[in-house]
C-alpha cells in the first residue's frame, strides 16, 4: 500500500458534502472510514446501508483517492442500467468538480459495457455472415418494423461518435441490433480486424484504461472475472452496488442453452466453409432435438432420459466434427471477410459443442449431494423453440476463486443482512468465516416513527386460486383510506391484473396497472398524480423510487417465495437439503426476505416520507419462519391490528 500524500478518506468527504449542499450524515462517514480500512487492510468489505444514506458518495471518495494513490483505476459494478446512469451523469461528474482541487487530478470516470453494446463497424460496413434467418418471423409486420430499425440503426451508425447502444434513440430491438453487433468471441480481435483501429468497443476499453473509476455491470464484471480473456482493466478494488443482484447476475452469465434454433444457427454459419454431408448431420441431430423437445414436459431434468443422452451425445459429436472440418483457428490473415465467416462459425459451433457436453457432464455425479448443475427444459413460446438450460446450483466457489482472489471487494446495497446477519449472503458469495467483515451502517430514516408494518393475521393464507374475496375487501378499505397512493407489489403478473380488474370496479381513484404502458411511464404516472395507485409485480419491488405523498401504502398480497416448479431454485433448495442443511431456509426463505425488504423499502425514500405497508399473507406473522423474514426487514412500528393502519392512512390523507 503506498504511503499517500493525499487527505484522508473522511475529510475528502466532507468537502465533498459541503460542495455539494448536502449534510453530514452519521452512516455515510461510518461508511467511509470502513471502506477505507477495507482498501488498507485488503479485506473484503459488506456494507448494508439504508436508502438516503448517500452510499454511492461512501464508496466513490475512497476509490477515488485510492485509485490516485495507486494510479490504477477502480471498477463500479452495478445491477441495473438506472444506477449506472445515476453514478455517470450525477455523482461522479459533481463530485469529481468537487474534489478537483483537493486531488492531483480532477478524477475521471467512464462507463464499460459488453462488446454487444457497440456498433460493430467491421460488421456494420463488410457484413457478416447473415444470421437473420434465425429470426425469420412469421409475422409480416414484425419483419418491416425490423427493417425500419435497421435503416435507423445504418443512418446512426454514421454520426455516432461512441457506438453505444444506449445513444440511439428511441431503442431498437435485439433483433435488428445484432446484425450490427458481435459478441465477444465472434470479434476478429483488434489486431486482424480491418475496422480494429476505429472499433467502439476497443476504443471504449481503452478509455477505460485511463480513468480513475470504470463504472460496469455484474455481468462484465462476471465475464472479466470468469472468463480466460480480461475485459475490464487491471484493478485491484472492485465495488460492486445493488450487491444482493451479483449471484443472480453471475448465474445468467454461466448459463447456457441449447436449442434447435442455436444448433440450426450453427449449420448456417459453417454453411460453405465445410463439406455439406458433415453439416448435414449437425442438422439431422438439431432435427432429431426439435423433435424431442416439443414433445417432452417443461421442468427440471433431474434424471438423464436415456434418449436425450443419445441425442446430446449426436449433437456434441457432429459439431465436433465439423470443428475439425474447419481445420485450424485463425489464418485468413489476408482475407478479413473469410476470418470473419470461420470466427462467426467456430462461435456458433463451440458454443453447441460445449452445450452438449456440459449438460451430459450434468449427470455424472454419484449422489445428489455431489450434484453440481441443473438442467431444465424451458416451454417455447411464440417467438422461440423450447430450450434446454444447463446452470450451476453454485456460483459461491467461482467467485470466491475468480472475483474475490485478487482484488479487495466491497459489496453494498439497502438489504444484505438477513435475519439480521450477512451469513447467508456471505455463503453465496462462496466466502467463509474470515477475510471479510461485514457492517451495517443503518438508515437515516426513523422507522418506527415514519412507518406502520402491518401484518393481516386474520386473513386467510394465500391460496393457489387467485387472490381470495378477504383480500379484495381488505386491499378496498386500506385504499379507501389512504386516498389512492398506492403501490400495490403483486407475487405474480395474474395476481396483479385480476386485482387491478377487480379494483377498478370498487374504487374512485386511477388504478394503473404494470404492462398497461411502459413501466417507466406508470411509474411517472403514478408520481405525479397523488391519487393514482400502481399494481404490478416483480420489477416494481425493486425499481419504484418515488418520494412524497404520491406513495403513503405499500401493499404486498403474498410472502413472496419462488415458485415451487422455479427449476433452478428448487434444485438449489435440494442439493442444499441433500447436504445435510436446510434447504428452505436457505434458499426460498432467504429469497423471500430479500424480495420483502427490496419490497418494502418503497414506502420510505426520503426523510420526510411516511406511510404503511400492509402484507396481506398472514404468514408473516404466524409462520415458523416469521421472525426470519421479520428481522429482514427495516424496525417499522409493526401491528396486526386492522384499524391501525386505516386509521394512519387517513390522517396521512388529511394532511
Ligand atoms: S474489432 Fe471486433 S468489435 Fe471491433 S470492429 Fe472489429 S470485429 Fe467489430
Amino acid at each position: 500500500m503506498p504511503d499517500s500524500h493525499l487527505p484522508s478518506a473522511d475529510s475528502l468527504l466532507s468537502i465533498a458534502v459541503d460542495a455539494l449542499g448536502g449534510s453530514e450524515r452519521h452512516g455515510q462517514i461510518s461508511m467511509v472510514k470502513a471502506v477505507q480500512q477495507a482498501i488498507d487492510a485488503e479485506e473484503h468489505l459488506a456494507v448494508q446501508a439504508g436508502t438516503g444514506t448517500g452510499k454511492s458518495l461512501a464508496y466513490l471518495v475512497p476509490s477515488i483517492r485510492h485509485a490516485m494513490d495507486t494510479d490504477t483505476p477502480v471498477v463500479v459494478s452495478t445491477a441495473t442500467i438506472a444506477l449506472q446512469r445515476q453514478l455517470v451523469d450525477r455523482d461522479l461528474p459533481r463530485l469529481a468538480e468537487a474534489l478537483a482541487k483537493e486531488l492531483p487530478h480532477e478524477p475521471t470516470f467512464a462507463i464499460l459495457k459488453g462488446r454487444r453494446n457497440y456498433l460493430c463497424r467491421y460488421k456494420a460496413t463488410a457484413g457478416w455472415p447473415e444470421d437473420d434467418e434465425q429470426d425469420q418471423l412469421f409475422d409480416p409486420r414484425e419483419v418491416s418494423a425490423t427493417g425500419r430499425m435497421v435503416q435507423r440503426i445504418q443512418e446512426w451508425a454514421d454520426e455516432t461518435e461512441t457506438g453505444d447502444r444506449d445513444e440511439l434513440v428511441p431503442g431498437v430491438s435485439e433483433q435488428a441490433w445484432r446484425q450490427f453487433s458481435v459478441s465477444a468471441q465472434e470479434c476478429l480481435g483488434a489486431t486482424r480486424c480491418p475496422s480494429g483501429a476505429e472499433c467502439f468497443a476497443e476504443l471504449a476499453r481503452a478509455r477505460a484504461g485511463e480513468v480513475d473509476v470504470v463504472v460496469t455491470n455484474h455481468a462484465l464484471l462476471a465475464i472479466d472475472a470468469m472468463g480466460d480473456l480480461p475485459v475490464l482493466p487491471e484493478h485491484d478494488l472492485v465495488v460492486v452496488d445493488e450487491a444482493h443482484e451479483l449471484v443472480d447476475r453471475v448465474t445468467s452469465v454461466v448459463t447456457s442453452e441449447l436449442s434447435e434454433s442455436s444448433v440450426a444457427l450453427a449449420v448456417r454459419r459453417v454453411g460453405r466453409l465445410i463439406e455439406q454431408p458433415i453439416a448435414d448431420q449437425l442438422l439431422e441431430a438439431g432435427e432429431d432435438l426439435k423433435a424431442l423437445l416439443a414433445a417432452a414436459p417443461p421442468g427440471r431434468v433431474d434424471e438423464l432420459p436415456e434418449v436425450l443422452g443419445l441425442t446430446l451425445a449426436l449433437v456434441r459429436d457432429s459439431a465436433a466434427r465439423c470443428l475439425t472440418a474447419l481445420g485450424p483457428r485463425g489464418g485468413d490473415k489476408d482475407d478479413p471477410d473469410r476470418a470473419g465467416q470461420r470466427k462467426a462459425a467456430f462461435t456458433a459451433l463451440d458454443e453447441v459443442h460445449d452445450t452438449a457436453v456440459r449438460m451430459l457432464e450434468a449427470y455424472g455425479h454419484a449422489s445428489e449431494a455431489d450434484r453440481a448443475e441443473v438442467v431444465w427444459l424451458e416451454a417455447g413460446t411464440d417467438r422461440r423453440p423450447p430450450m434446454l438450460r444447463v446452470a450451476p446450483l453454485n456460483v459461491g466457489g467461482m467467485l470466491r476463486d475468480k472475483l474475490f482472489g485478487d482484488r479487495t471487494v466491497v459489496l453494498t446495497s439497502a438489504t444484505l443482512a438477513l435475519g439480521g446477519t450477512f451469513d447467508g449472503m456471505a455463503r453465496q458469495w462462496g466466502l467463509g468465516d474470515k477475510g471479510w467483515q461485514g457492517m451495517d451502517v443503518g438508515s437515516p430514516f426513523d422507522h418506527p416513527r415514519a412507518g406502520i408494518l402491518y401484518v393481516a393475521k386474520h386473513l386467510p393464507q394465500p391460496g393457489r386460486d387467485g387472490l381470495p374475496q378477504a383480500y379484495l375487501d381488505e386491499i378496498t378499505e386500506l385504499i379507501e383510506a389512504a386516498g389512492g397512493r398506492t403501490l400495490g407489489l403483486f407475487s405474480s403478473m395474474r395476481a396483479a391484473k385480476a386485482a387491478t380488474e377487480a379494483l377498478r370496479e370498487r374504487l374512485d381513484v386511477p388504478l394503473l396497472c404494470q404492462g398497461d404502458d411502459s413501466t417507466m411511464l406508470l411509474v411517472k404516472q403514478f408520481a405525479e398524480d397523488e391519487k393514482t395507485c400502481l399494481f404490478g409485480t416483480l420489477s416494481l419491488w425493486q425499481g419504484v423510487d418515488v418520494p412524497g405523498p404520491s406513495l403513503r401504502l405499500v401493499i404486498i398480497d403474498r410472502v413472496p417465495f419462488p415458485r415451487p416448479d422455479d427449476p433452478l431454485t428448487s434444485a438449489r433448495q435440494r442439493h442444499v437439503a441433500a447436504r445435510g442443511g436446510n434447504g428452505f431456509m436457505t434458499v426460498a426463505a432467504t429469497h423471500a426476505a430479500l424480495l420483502l425488504a427490496q419490497g418494502t423499502g418503497r414506502l420510505l425514500r426520503s426523510q420526510d416520507d411516511k406511510g404503511v405497508i400492509a402484507v396481506l399473507d398472514p404468514r408473516l406473522a404466524t409462520a415458523r419462519y416469521s421472525g426470519f423474514l421479520l428481522g429482514s426487514l427495516p424496525p417499522f412500528w409493526r401491528t396486526t391490528d386492522p384499524a391501525v393502519p386505516r386509521a394512519a392512512l387517513k390522517r396521512l390523507a388529511a394532511e
